[in-house]
C-alpha cells in the first residue's frame, strides 16, 4: 500500500471570480481521483465589493476597491454543480465550502451568505491589507514599500483577520505575499517574522483552528511547523489551491512528508484534517 494522500481541501472552480477559462468542478473531480486523494473541497472564493452598514470596512471607512471582475459567489448555483458532481464521482467524497477573504472586515456580509449555505469547510484568507484608507492587494503594497515592510504589515493584518473573526475553520496561505516576492528584494527571510508568525499561530490555536499546508505557495518550513506545535497547534489541513484542475493534488507527497516529519498523521477517518 502507498502512502495515504490527504483531502484536497482547497480547491477553486469555474464558481470562483478569478477562475480562468479552463477551470472546471467537473475537471477537477477527474483531477481528485486520478491524483488519490480521498476527498476534495470545492472552496470557491467568497469576497465582497460593497460592505453593509454593519460590516467593519464600512465602520473604518475603508475603501474596498473591488477589481472589476469581483463578483459575490453564486451560493445556489455552485451548490447545484456540486450536487451533480456528487452524482456524477459517487466514488469521491466531495465537500462544500469557501474561501472568504478578509473575513474580519466583512464579518456580517460573509454571516449572512455562510448561515444558510452548510458549507463544510471555511477558509479564512487575507489577500487585501487596509494602507491608507483603501484595501490594498498584496502585489500592489510591493510596489509602494520595502518587501520587509509588506510582510510586517501583512502579519499585523492576519492577526487582527485571525482575532477578529471566528467565521473560518482554516487559515489558508499563511505568507500568502510570499508568492508575489520581488525578485530585486533580499531572499524572504522567516526567521525576521518570528514574533509577528507566532502571535498568529497563538491567535489560531487558542480557537482550535487549523492551519493550511498551501502547496501553491512555497512549502511550510519544518521550523513553521515546529512554531505551530509550540503555540498549540494540532492539526493541519492540505491545500493545492488550485485554480486549474490539473493542480488539484500538485505537490501533496511533498507536503505530507513535511506535516510527517513534525508529527501530523492521517486518523482513522481518512476525510479529516492530519491531527499530531
Ligand atoms: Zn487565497
Ligand atoms: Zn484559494
Amino acid at each position: 500500500m502507498g502512502s495515504v494522500l490527504p483531502p484536497d481541501n482547497h480547491v477553486h472552480t469555474e464558481w470562483s471570480w478569478d477562475a480562468p477559462a479552463e477551470a472546471s468542478m467537473v475537471r477537477g473531480c477527474e483531477q481528485a481521483l486520478a491524483a488519490g486523494v480521498p476527498a476534495v473541497a470545492f472552496t470557491d472564493h467568497l469576497d465582497f465589493t460593497t460592505g453593509t452598514e454593519a460590516d467593519r470596512i464600512t465602520a473604518e471607512h475603508i475603501d474596498p476597491r473591488p477589481y472589476a471582475r469581483m463578483h459575490v459567489l453564486d451560493v445556489p448555483g455552485y451548490l447545484a454543480s456540486v450536487q451533480e458532481c456528487r452524482r456524477r464521482y459517487p466514488d469521491l467524497r466531495i465537500l462544500t465550502g469557501a474561501e472568504i477573504g478578509e473575513a474580519h472586515l466583512w464579518a456580517a456580509s460573509a454571516q449572512a451568505v455562510v448561515a444558510g449555505a452548510g458549507f463544510d469547510r471555511i477558509l479564512g484568507s487575507l489577500h487585501a491589507i487596509p494602507f491608507g484608507g483603501k484595501l490594498t492587494a498584496a502585489d500592489e503594497l510591493f510596489r509602494r514599500m520595502p518587501a520587509d515592510q509588506v510582510m510586517r504589515l501583512y502579519f499585523a493584518e492576519l492577526l487582527r483577520l485571525v482575532e477578529g473573526s471566528d467565521i473560518f475553520q482554516v487559515l489558508a496561505h499563511l505568507d500568502f505575499p510570499r508568492r508575489m516576492w520581488p525578485w530585486s528584494a533580499a531572499p524572504y527571510d522567516e526567521r525576521a517574522y518570528e514574533p509577528e508568525i507566532r502571535a498568529v499561530l497563538h491567535a489560531l490555536a487558542d480557537g482550535g483552528r487549523i492551519l493550511e499546508m498551501n502547496t501553491k505557495s512555497p512549502l511550510a518550513s519544518a521550523e513553521l511547523l515546529q512554531w505551530w506545535r509550540e503555540a498549540g497547534g494540532t492539526a493541519v489541513s492540505f491545500g493545492s489551491d488550485a485554480h486549474q484542475p490539473w493542480r488539484v493534488g500538485d505537490r501533496f507527497k511533498l507536503a505530507v512528508d513535511m506535516a510527517e516529519a513534525a508529527g501530523f498523521r492521517a486518523g482513522r477517518d481518512r476525510f479529516d484534517f492530519w491531527r499530531l
